[in-house]
């Protein structure tokens, strides 16, 4: 038996995943067979009238129980979507967004982008008029408040992966909450993996009756409903280390290679961190298979948010007959996405998590340890279609007593000046008194407002300010990029420095995995200037432009040719945000410093003067003298300018800047007299 392919109307291959039927040997299973016989097929009827009935529908299953892909559907089918209403379901992930939508246009038979579509950030495949069912990112449900407070155009909101507790998703269901007693008709269905569906239901439960609600009336209950599908996970194996190892990485990939010698087919799935170690252990796999004939049949697939949609597609399409699939992935797969035919995991034990410090005001992307609820949930996924294992890279006495029991919310370890800025645009004024699922710290309120008022987006009342505020608010990016474009309309070169964000915003534009190290640094060589990172690329996006936008190009010059498409794309977007709230598009013809006062404007507050030069290289943070150094991807590498601000940290063996651009000192107390002083001629901060 061989699963059908079926060509897409944009001429691309859809693969459609072999179903459970496949490998339990009942043959071919047409889309509505497989759909009933997903586990929260039987609970159709119960959720239906649950959430005719109750304001607040909270729904329990594990991952691959139909949640994310049915519940939307039945919704539709029971009339939510007539009248141009819209069925909304959010995720916290990208990539996962699209991977749904697709899988739902398909199980549909429409085509995606009209009855159902999907909204991340830059990218809007939607149509207005025909749109029922709406797949999006949490953040970009908070964006869309702005222009719609109330959120009228959805009938129903289903907030999707609430265990994960991202800081939208937090924020979310504070104001969804809010909405809801404002449009009792408003339906919200809270859905996830694990839950503590306790917590979330006392949260939802609203003690005061509304205004005029007798019991007779037709409004819904608003004590919420829990509903909990039964799944049907099938056992797993679960096998631990004997003694702890230094290197996950080369530990999985030997993992990996001695589940192929040893173990039956079926295939593997590698939780590593991102995407650079993900890379790393896809080439290295890669070179073993070429080495060992032994290894052949093995196919090595990636999986991270930023994968091209070929790419990604692979990842989803059936293992051929004889071979093994082996893909490595970020959290992205522990329960955001199904993947079928797993039959072994491989966990790192690890994943990178933001970690932020409101006393130094530092946030790190950190490879930092799961919790025991993550590692079980990553086991859970060798158990899809039949019998498992799970091979964890750590001791069984480092789960028992090192694991901590469950993560933190992100709202609890990040930076929130978005978040700040994302609630006063709002209207919502009193951080700290907002009705939050779980409190932020107040030091790390406390530090995003300052940092606020110190971009000059709050004022003395801690009031957005007009217009700085409001169209920082409008931009919608990291704040900081938001107010180096809003200064470089004041210097004049908003048209470069829409470039430079639109790269930013993308995770890199070099490739990392072709060839050697040094091949990479010799193409960085042939665009790297010695102002640093931002200006260098410039110099890509020119070079790429020169080329015609050629793959060949990008090519010879180990450029990520995906990368730079998207970032054509993100720089149109953000070009129309720009000209929308009143900014000249103009460029500066080459004059690198006013880019550079640009760039300060917006991360003065990410400025570090060199220490020594021995250790590589050892900067301080002028605010808070935190021990950093620069990126070995950055073109300032060993340059070591005296002065550099940094667009963001990361944290290994020790803390590193990414993105790097030397500076003036003075132009530090020039963009913000209000945070630096003079010194001795240097400026620190106050
Ligand atoms: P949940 O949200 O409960 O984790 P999903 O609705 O995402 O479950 O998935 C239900 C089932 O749909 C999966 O078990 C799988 O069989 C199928 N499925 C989901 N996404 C895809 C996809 N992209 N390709 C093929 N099958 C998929
Ligand atoms: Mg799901």
């Amino acid at each position: 038996e061989r699963p059908r392919l079926i060509d897409d109307e944009e001429g691309g291959v859809i693969f459609y995943s072999s179903s459970p039927s496949t490998s339990s040997g009942f043959g071919y299973a047409t889309i509505e067979k497989q759909r009933q016989r997903l586990p929260v097929y039987k609970y159709r009827t119960a959720i239906l009238y649950l959430v005719e009935t109750h304001a607040t529908t909270i729904i329990v299953g594990e991952t691959g129980s139909g949640k994310t892909t049915q519940i939307p559907q039945y919704l539709n089918e029971a009339g939510w979507a007539e009248g141009g209403r819209i069925i909304a379901c959010t995720q916290p992930r990208r990539l996962a967004v699209q991977a749904v939508a697709s899988r739902v246009a398909e199980e549909m038979g429409v085509k995606l982008g009209e009855e159902v579509g999907y909204t991340i950030r830059f990218e809007d495949l939607t149509n207005p008029d025909t749109t029922k069912v709406k797949f999006l990112t949490d953040g970009v449900l908070l964006r869309e408040m702005m222009d719609d407070p109330l959120l009228t155009k959805y009938s129903v909101i289903m907030v999707d992966e609430a265990h994960e507790r991202s800081l939208s998703t937090d924020i979310l269901l504070g104001l969804l909450k809010k909405i809801q007693r404002r449009r009792p008709e408003l339906r919200l269905i809270i859905s996830s993996a694990t839950i503590e569906a306790k917590s979330m239901s006392s949260f939802f439960q609203t003690s005061k009756k509304r205004k005029g609600q007798t019991g007779e009336d037709l409004e819904p209950r608003t004590d919420p409903a829990i509903l909990s599908v039964e799944g049907r996970g099938f056992n797993v194996q679960i096998h631990y280390l004997e003694e702890p190892v230094s290197d996950y990485l080369q530990a999985a990939v030997s993992t990996v290679l001695s589940i192929h010698d040893q173990e039956p087919m079926g295939d593997i799935l590698v939780f590593l961190t991102g995407q650079d170690d993900i890379d790393a252990a896809v080439q290295l796999l890669t070179e073993e298979v070429h080495n060992n004939r032994k290894h052949s049949g093995l196919i090595i697939l990636p999986l991270y948010s930023g994968l091209p949609r070929a790419e990604q597609d692979l990842v989803f399409s059936p293992t051929p007959r004889g071979q093994r699939k082996i893909i490595i992935s970020t959290n992205i797969a522990e329960t955001s996405l199904t993947l079928e035919g797993i039959v072994y995991v491989v966990d790192s034990g690890f994943s990178k998590q933001r970690f932020y410090n409101p006393i130094s005001n530092i946030e790190n992307l950190v490879v930092a340890p799961i919790s025991q609820a993550s590692a079980r949930q990553r086991a859970g996924r060798a158990g899809r279609v039949r019998p498992g294992k799970c091979y964890r890279l750590y001791t069984e006495e480092y789960f028992v007593k090192e694991m901590s029991t469950q993560g933190i919310p992100e709202m609890q370890r990040t930076n929130l000046v978005s978040c700040v800025i994302q609630l006063k645009a709002l209207g919502i004024d009193n951080i700290l008194g907002f009705d939050w699922l779980a409190s932020p710290s107040p030091e790390a309120v406390i530090r995003a407002l300052e940092v606020l008022y110190s971009l000059r987006i709050l004022d003395d009342d801690a009031k957005l300010t007009s217009p700085t505020g409001f169209q920082v608010a409008e931009i919608s990016l990291d704040p900081m990029i938001s107010k180096m474009i809003l200064s470089a309309n004041l210097l004049g070169c908003s048209e470069e420095i829409i470039t430079i964000s639109a790269i930013l915003s993308i995770q890199s534009i070099w490739v990392s995995v072709r060839g050697s190290q040094k091949e990479l640094d010799e193409a960085k060589l042939r665009f790297a200037v010695a102002e640093g990172d931002h200006v260098t690329y410039l110099n890509v996006y020119k070079g790429f432009l020169e080329s015609g936008k050629s793959s060949q190009w990008c090519y010879k010059n180990f450029i990520n040719y995906h990368a730079m498409k998207k970032v054509i794309e993100i720089r149109e977007q953000l070009r129309r945000i720009a000209q929308r709230i009143g900014i000249a598009l103009k460029s500066c013809e080459g004059n690198t410093e006013v880019l550079r006062k640009a760039i300060t404007a917006g991360f003065f507050a990410n400025a570090c003067h060199l220490e020594t030069f021995s250790k590589g290289g050892m900067y301080k943070t002028v605010r808070g003298s935190q021990e950093v150094y620069i990126h070995p991807s950055s073109v300032l590498f060993r340059v070591n300018p005296k002065w550099v601000i940094f667009h963001s940290l990361v944290s290994t063996d020790r803390q590193y800047m990414r993105n790097v651009t030397a500076i003036d000192p003075s132009w530090l107390i020039e963009a913000a007299p209000h945070f630096y002083e003079h010194q001795r001629g240097n400026p620190v901060a106050y």
